[in-house]
Protein backbone atom coordinates (compact mmCIF):
# COMPACT_ATOMS: atom_id res chain seq x y z
CA UNK A 1 0.00 0.00 0.00
CA UNK A 2 2.65 2.21 0.27
CA UNK A 3 4.28 2.15 -2.76
CA UNK A 4 0.80 2.49 -3.97
CA UNK A 5 0.34 5.66 -1.90
CA UNK A 6 2.83 7.25 -3.40
CA UNK A 7 2.67 7.32 -7.11
CA UNK A 8 -1.27 8.45 -6.21
CA UNK A 9 -0.19 11.42 -4.27
CA UNK A 10 2.84 11.73 -6.99
CA UNK A 11 0.37 11.19 -9.57
CA UNK A 12 -1.76 13.73 -8.07
CA UNK A 13 0.76 16.48 -7.06
CA UNK A 14 2.46 16.15 -10.64
CA UNK A 15 -0.70 16.79 -11.99
CA UNK A 16 -2.24 19.46 -9.93
CA UNK A 17 1.06 21.25 -10.75
CA UNK A 18 1.59 20.89 -14.08
CA UNK A 19 -2.33 21.72 -15.12
CA UNK A 20 -2.29 18.65 -17.25
CA UNK A 21 -5.59 17.75 -15.22
CA UNK A 22 -7.18 20.00 -17.47
CA UNK A 23 -5.55 19.54 -20.85
CA UNK A 24 -6.79 16.22 -20.19
CA UNK A 25 -9.92 16.91 -19.44
CA UNK A 26 -11.60 16.75 -22.42
CA UNK A 27 -10.45 13.29 -22.71
CA UNK A 28 -10.95 12.08 -19.53
CA UNK A 29 -13.58 13.52 -17.69
CA UNK A 30 -16.50 11.59 -16.93
CA UNK A 31 -20.08 12.46 -16.61
CA UNK A 32 -19.69 12.19 -12.68
CA UNK A 33 -18.32 10.23 -9.74
CA UNK A 34 -19.09 8.78 -6.35
CA UNK A 35 -16.81 9.76 -3.94
CA UNK A 36 -16.59 7.33 -0.87
CA UNK A 37 -15.10 8.18 3.24
CA UNK A 38 -15.17 5.83 5.83
CA UNK A 39 -14.38 7.89 9.10
CA UNK A 40 -14.85 11.66 9.35
CA UNK A 41 -13.29 12.93 13.07
CA UNK A 42 -10.80 15.63 14.22
CA UNK A 43 -7.51 13.91 13.55
CA UNK A 44 -5.24 12.38 16.06
CA UNK A 45 -1.61 12.97 17.01
CA UNK A 46 -0.62 9.50 16.93
CA UNK A 47 2.48 8.82 14.82
CA UNK A 48 1.39 5.42 13.99
CA UNK A 49 -1.62 5.95 12.51
CA UNK A 50 -2.16 2.51 9.60
CA UNK A 51 -5.67 2.79 8.99
CA UNK A 52 -5.45 6.33 8.52
CA UNK A 53 -6.37 6.19 4.92
CA UNK A 54 -9.75 5.63 6.17
CA UNK A 55 -10.84 9.12 7.92
CA UNK A 56 -10.70 12.57 7.08
CA UNK A 57 -11.31 15.67 9.38
CA UNK A 58 -14.74 17.04 9.64
CA UNK A 59 -13.42 20.63 8.11
CA UNK A 60 -11.91 18.89 5.15
CA UNK A 61 -15.35 17.70 4.71
CA UNK A 62 -16.74 21.04 4.91
CA UNK A 63 -14.12 22.11 2.06
CA UNK A 64 -14.96 19.59 -0.35
CA UNK A 65 -18.49 20.41 -0.03
CA UNK A 66 -17.93 23.64 -0.68
CA UNK A 67 -15.21 23.21 -3.37
CA UNK A 68 -17.87 20.97 -5.60
CA UNK A 69 -20.69 23.65 -4.99
CA UNK A 70 -17.89 25.91 -6.37
CA UNK A 71 -17.36 24.34 -9.50
CA UNK A 72 -20.97 23.32 -9.89
CA UNK A 73 -20.84 19.88 -9.81
CA UNK A 74 -24.60 18.59 -8.57
CA UNK A 75 -24.67 16.64 -5.22
CA UNK A 76 -26.99 13.88 -5.18
CA UNK A 77 -28.53 10.65 -3.65
CA UNK A 78 -27.36 7.38 -5.39
CA UNK A 79 -31.30 7.27 -6.53
CA UNK A 80 -30.37 10.45 -8.42
CA UNK A 81 -27.42 9.22 -9.77
CA UNK A 82 -28.82 5.87 -11.16
CA UNK A 83 -31.74 8.22 -13.12
CA UNK A 84 -29.12 10.10 -14.66
CA UNK A 85 -26.93 7.30 -15.76
CA UNK A 86 -29.87 5.46 -17.16
CA UNK A 87 -31.64 8.10 -18.47
CA UNK A 88 -28.17 9.56 -20.18
CA UNK A 89 -29.00 13.18 -18.77
CA UNK A 90 -25.36 14.25 -18.46
CA UNK A 91 -26.28 18.03 -18.95
CA UNK A 92 -24.51 18.72 -15.51
CA UNK A 93 -21.89 17.13 -13.54
CA UNK A 94 -22.72 15.22 -10.45
CA UNK A 95 -21.37 13.59 -7.47
CA UNK A 96 -22.27 11.11 -4.66
CA UNK A 97 -20.86 11.18 -1.23
CA UNK A 98 -20.98 7.78 0.26
CA UNK A 99 -19.77 6.30 3.38
CA UNK A 100 -18.92 2.43 4.01
CA UNK A 101 -19.27 0.18 7.27
CA UNK A 102 -21.36 2.34 9.18
CA UNK A 103 -19.44 4.16 11.50
CA UNK A 104 -20.78 5.99 14.42
CA UNK A 105 -18.37 9.27 13.88
CA UNK A 106 -20.65 9.29 10.57
CA UNK A 107 -23.20 10.44 12.36
CA UNK A 108 -21.60 12.98 15.10
CA UNK A 109 -19.24 14.64 12.71
CA UNK A 110 -20.27 14.37 9.17
CA UNK A 111 -24.23 14.54 9.18
CA UNK A 112 -24.28 17.87 10.93
CA UNK A 113 -21.85 19.42 8.06
CA UNK A 114 -24.46 17.48 5.31
CA UNK A 115 -27.57 18.49 6.89
CA UNK A 116 -26.43 21.89 6.93
CA UNK A 117 -25.54 22.24 3.26
CA UNK A 118 -28.65 19.91 2.65
CA UNK A 119 -26.17 17.48 0.83
CA UNK A 120 -27.58 13.61 0.09
CA UNK A 121 -25.57 11.03 0.91
CA UNK A 122 -25.53 7.20 1.19
CA UNK A 123 -24.33 5.07 4.42
CA UNK A 124 -23.43 1.22 3.23
CA UNK A 125 -24.06 -0.59 6.51
CA UNK A 126 -22.44 -4.04 7.62
CA UNK A 127 -25.43 -5.41 9.33
CA UNK A 128 -23.10 -7.50 11.26
CA UNK A 129 -21.40 -4.19 12.55
CA UNK A 130 -24.46 -3.11 13.92
CA UNK A 131 -25.47 -6.57 15.45
CA UNK A 132 -22.27 -6.30 17.16
CA UNK A 133 -21.10 -9.48 15.48
CA UNK A 134 -18.37 -7.74 13.30
CA UNK A 135 -14.83 -8.03 13.86
CA UNK A 136 -13.28 -5.17 12.37
CA UNK A 137 -9.66 -6.78 12.35
CA UNK A 138 -7.81 -4.06 11.27
CA UNK A 139 -8.26 -2.06 14.24
CA UNK A 140 -7.61 -5.08 16.09
CA UNK A 141 -3.91 -5.30 14.09
CA UNK A 142 -3.05 -1.69 14.90
CA UNK A 143 -3.85 -2.33 18.77
CA UNK A 144 -1.64 -5.45 18.61
CA UNK A 145 1.27 -3.51 16.90
CA UNK A 146 0.95 0.01 18.61
CA UNK A 147 0.75 -2.04 21.78
CA UNK A 148 3.84 -4.32 21.80
CA UNK A 149 7.50 -3.89 21.05
CA UNK A 150 7.36 -7.07 19.54
CA UNK A 151 4.75 -9.48 17.91
CA UNK A 152 5.17 -12.75 17.07
CA UNK A 153 2.58 -15.28 15.49
CA UNK A 154 2.67 -18.28 13.06
CA UNK A 155 2.53 -17.46 9.14
CA UNK A 156 2.65 -20.21 6.97
CA UNK A 157 3.14 -22.31 9.47
CA UNK A 158 5.92 -21.17 11.04
CA UNK A 159 6.47 -18.80 14.21
CA UNK A 160 7.37 -15.26 12.71
CA UNK A 161 8.79 -12.53 14.86
CA UNK A 162 8.27 -8.74 14.10
CA UNK A 163 10.21 -5.85 15.24
CA UNK A 164 7.68 -3.08 16.71
CA UNK A 165 9.82 -1.57 18.81
CA UNK A 166 9.65 2.24 17.29
CA UNK A 167 7.10 4.33 14.94
CA UNK A 168 8.59 2.98 11.50
CA UNK A 169 9.10 -0.87 12.39
CA UNK A 170 5.19 -0.62 13.49
CA UNK A 171 4.19 0.88 10.05
CA UNK A 172 6.75 -1.84 8.50
CA UNK A 173 4.81 -5.04 10.32
CA UNK A 174 1.64 -3.58 10.25
CA UNK A 175 1.85 -2.99 6.29
CA UNK A 176 3.32 -6.76 5.92
CA UNK A 177 1.16 -8.16 8.12
CA UNK A 178 -2.08 -6.66 6.78
CA UNK A 179 -1.15 -7.81 3.12
CA UNK A 180 -0.54 -11.38 4.03
CA UNK A 181 -3.99 -11.29 5.81
CA UNK A 182 -5.81 -10.00 2.99
CA UNK A 183 -4.09 -12.44 0.86
CA UNK A 184 -5.65 -15.18 2.79
CA UNK A 185 -7.19 -17.69 0.86
CA UNK A 186 -10.44 -16.65 2.80
CA UNK A 187 -12.18 -14.95 5.57
CA UNK A 188 -12.58 -18.00 7.72
CA UNK A 189 -8.21 -17.93 7.51
CA UNK A 190 -7.79 -14.52 7.80
CA UNK A 191 -9.98 -14.34 10.86
CA UNK A 192 -8.81 -17.40 12.71
CA UNK A 193 -5.01 -16.07 12.48
CA UNK A 194 -6.53 -12.48 14.00
CA UNK A 195 -8.32 -14.08 16.50
CA UNK A 196 -5.29 -16.11 17.65
CA UNK A 197 -2.62 -12.96 17.60
CA UNK A 198 -5.49 -10.73 19.33
CA UNK A 199 -6.11 -13.39 22.16
CA UNK A 200 -2.35 -14.04 22.39
CA UNK A 201 -1.96 -9.98 22.50
CA UNK A 202 -4.50 -9.40 24.87
CA UNK A 203 -6.74 -7.55 22.51
CA UNK A 204 -10.75 -7.76 22.80
CA UNK A 205 -11.39 -7.62 18.90
CA UNK A 206 -15.13 -7.96 19.60
CA UNK A 207 -15.40 -4.31 21.46
CA UNK A 208 -14.39 -2.35 18.13
CA UNK A 209 -17.53 -2.99 16.96
CA UNK A 210 -19.39 -1.34 19.77
CA UNK A 211 -17.20 1.14 19.84
CA UNK A 212 -17.04 2.44 16.48
CA UNK A 213 -20.35 1.35 14.98
CA UNK A 214 -23.94 2.58 14.92
CA UNK A 215 -26.32 -0.01 16.58
CA UNK A 216 -29.35 0.40 15.14
CA UNK A 217 -31.40 2.57 16.99
CA UNK A 218 -28.55 5.22 15.61
CA UNK A 219 -29.00 4.13 12.32
CA UNK A 220 -33.18 4.19 12.62
CA UNK A 221 -32.53 7.88 13.52
CA UNK A 222 -30.08 8.81 10.50
CA UNK A 223 -32.41 6.65 8.15
CA UNK A 224 -35.42 8.61 8.76
CA UNK A 225 -33.71 11.68 7.13
CA UNK A 226 -34.56 12.05 3.30
CA UNK A 227 -31.21 12.87 2.64
CA UNK A 228 -29.93 9.64 3.94
CA UNK A 229 -29.95 6.40 1.53
CA UNK A 230 -28.76 3.28 3.71
CA UNK A 231 -27.13 0.76 1.63
CA UNK A 232 -26.00 -2.62 2.12
CA UNK A 233 -22.61 -3.71 2.68
CA UNK A 234 -23.13 -7.33 3.23
CA UNK A 235 -23.76 -9.02 6.85
CA UNK A 236 -19.97 -10.07 8.19
CA UNK A 237 -18.14 -7.78 5.39
CA UNK A 238 -16.31 -10.90 4.22
CA UNK A 239 -13.83 -10.93 0.66
CA UNK A 240 -16.98 -11.97 -1.38
CA UNK A 241 -14.32 -13.07 -4.36
CA UNK A 242 -12.56 -15.39 -1.95
CA UNK A 243 -16.30 -17.43 -1.18
CA UNK A 244 -18.24 -19.96 -2.72
CA UNK A 245 -21.33 -18.14 -4.66
CA UNK A 246 -23.62 -19.69 -2.46
CA UNK A 247 -22.15 -17.95 0.54
CA UNK A 248 -22.08 -14.93 -1.73
CA UNK A 249 -26.00 -14.92 -2.41
CA UNK A 250 -26.26 -15.56 1.45
CA UNK A 251 -24.67 -11.96 2.44
CA UNK A 252 -26.37 -10.09 -0.33
CA UNK A 253 -29.45 -11.36 0.31
CA UNK A 254 -29.49 -11.42 4.25
CA UNK A 255 -27.96 -8.12 4.37
CA UNK A 256 -30.77 -6.53 2.28
CA UNK A 257 -33.34 -8.45 4.33
CA UNK A 258 -32.42 -8.00 7.93
CA UNK A 259 -32.02 -3.76 6.49
CA UNK A 260 -35.40 -4.41 5.15
CA UNK A 261 -36.42 -5.97 8.44
CA UNK A 262 -34.83 -3.49 10.96
CA UNK A 263 -35.66 -0.29 9.10
CA UNK A 264 -39.03 -0.80 7.29
CA UNK A 265 -37.26 -0.60 3.81
CA UNK A 266 -34.81 -2.99 1.54
CA UNK A 267 -31.96 -1.25 0.22
CA UNK A 268 -31.88 -0.78 -3.50
CA UNK A 269 -27.91 0.02 -3.81
CA UNK A 270 -25.03 -2.14 -2.35
CA UNK A 271 -21.20 -1.77 -2.03
CA UNK A 272 -18.52 -4.93 -1.89
CA UNK A 273 -16.15 -5.17 1.34
CA UNK A 274 -12.63 -3.93 0.29
CA UNK A 275 -14.01 -3.69 -2.97
CA UNK A 276 -10.83 -4.15 -4.94
CA UNK A 277 -10.62 -6.45 -7.54
CA UNK A 278 -8.66 -9.23 -5.36
CA UNK A 279 -12.61 -9.51 -3.49
CA UNK A 280 -15.00 -8.52 -6.05
CA UNK A 281 -15.06 -9.60 -9.42
CA UNK A 282 -17.50 -10.32 -12.30
CA UNK A 283 -18.90 -12.91 -10.52
CA UNK A 284 -19.72 -10.82 -7.65
CA UNK A 285 -20.96 -7.87 -10.47
CA UNK A 286 -23.53 -10.71 -11.83
CA UNK A 287 -24.69 -11.50 -8.39
CA UNK A 288 -26.01 -8.24 -7.41
CA UNK A 289 -27.23 -7.18 -10.84
CA UNK A 290 -29.53 -10.52 -10.71
CA UNK A 291 -30.20 -10.15 -7.03
CA UNK A 292 -31.73 -6.89 -7.77
CA UNK A 293 -29.43 -4.32 -6.70
CA UNK A 294 -29.81 -1.35 -8.83
CA UNK A 295 -26.01 -0.34 -8.00
CA UNK A 296 -23.21 -1.65 -6.51
CA UNK A 297 -19.63 0.07 -5.77
CA UNK A 298 -16.19 -1.08 -5.66
CA UNK A 299 -13.46 0.87 -4.93
CA UNK A 300 -11.71 0.68 -8.19
CA UNK A 301 -10.46 4.13 -8.71
CA UNK A 302 -12.52 6.07 -11.59
CA UNK A 303 -15.01 8.45 -12.72
CA UNK A 304 -18.29 7.82 -13.97
CA UNK A 305 -19.03 7.54 -17.61
CA UNK A 306 -21.61 7.30 -19.52
CA UNK A 307 -21.12 3.55 -20.85
CA UNK A 308 -20.95 2.65 -16.87
CA UNK A 309 -25.29 2.84 -17.71
CA UNK A 310 -24.74 -0.53 -18.81
CA UNK A 311 -21.81 -1.79 -16.33
CA UNK A 312 -24.00 -0.18 -12.86
CA UNK A 313 -23.70 -3.04 -10.30
CA UNK A 314 -19.42 -2.79 -11.12
CA UNK A 315 -19.26 1.42 -10.15
CA UNK A 316 -16.15 2.97 -9.40
CA UNK A 317 -15.69 5.50 -7.10
CA UNK A 318 -12.79 8.18 -5.78
CA UNK A 319 -11.33 7.61 -2.38
CA UNK A 320 -11.17 10.60 0.09
CA UNK A 321 -8.59 10.42 2.64
CA UNK A 322 -6.29 11.06 5.02
CA UNK A 323 -3.46 10.87 2.69
CA UNK A 324 -4.83 13.59 0.65
CA UNK A 325 -7.15 16.14 2.44
CA UNK A 326 -5.97 19.11 0.48
CA UNK A 327 -8.90 20.61 -1.62
CA UNK A 328 -6.41 21.12 -4.38
CA UNK A 329 -6.78 17.52 -5.51
CA UNK A 330 -10.59 17.45 -5.70
CA UNK A 331 -10.63 19.37 -9.08
CA UNK A 332 -7.88 16.79 -10.08
CA UNK A 333 -9.79 13.71 -9.26
CA UNK A 334 -13.06 14.74 -10.56
CA UNK A 335 -11.52 15.78 -13.99
CA UNK A 336 -10.97 12.00 -13.93
CA UNK A 337 -7.42 13.07 -15.24
CA UNK A 338 -5.44 10.84 -12.49
CA UNK A 339 -7.66 7.78 -12.62
CA UNK A 340 -7.63 7.76 -16.02
CA UNK A 341 -3.69 7.36 -15.73
CA UNK A 342 -4.04 4.78 -12.46
CA UNK A 343 -6.48 2.82 -14.91
CA UNK A 344 -4.54 3.29 -18.28
CA UNK A 345 -6.78 5.47 -19.62
CA UNK A 346 -9.57 2.74 -19.71
CA UNK A 347 -12.97 3.87 -19.09
CA UNK A 348 -15.07 0.67 -17.77
CA UNK A 349 -13.53 -1.83 -15.65
CA UNK A 350 -15.95 -4.28 -15.01
CA UNK A 351 -14.41 -7.37 -15.64
ZN1 LIG B 1 -16.28 -1.86 4.37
Amino acid sequence: MGVKHTIVRLGLETLYFSGAHMLLRPLVGGVGAILMLHHVRPSRRDRFQPNRQLEVAPEFLSRVIRKLRRDDIDLVSLDEMHRRLTEREFGRRFACITFDDGYRDNRQWAYPILKQADVPFCIYMATGFADRLGKLWWLALEQVIARNARVALVMNGRETHFDCADVDAKVAAFEKLYWWLRAQPSEQALLSTMDDLAARYGVDMAAFCGEQCMDWREIGDLARDPLVTIGAHTVNHPMLAKASEGEVRTELKMSRAVIAAALGKAPDHFAYPYGDPTTAGAREFRIAAELGFKTAVTTRPGVLFAEHAGHLTALPRLSLNGGYQDTRYIPVLMSGAATALWNGFKRVDAA
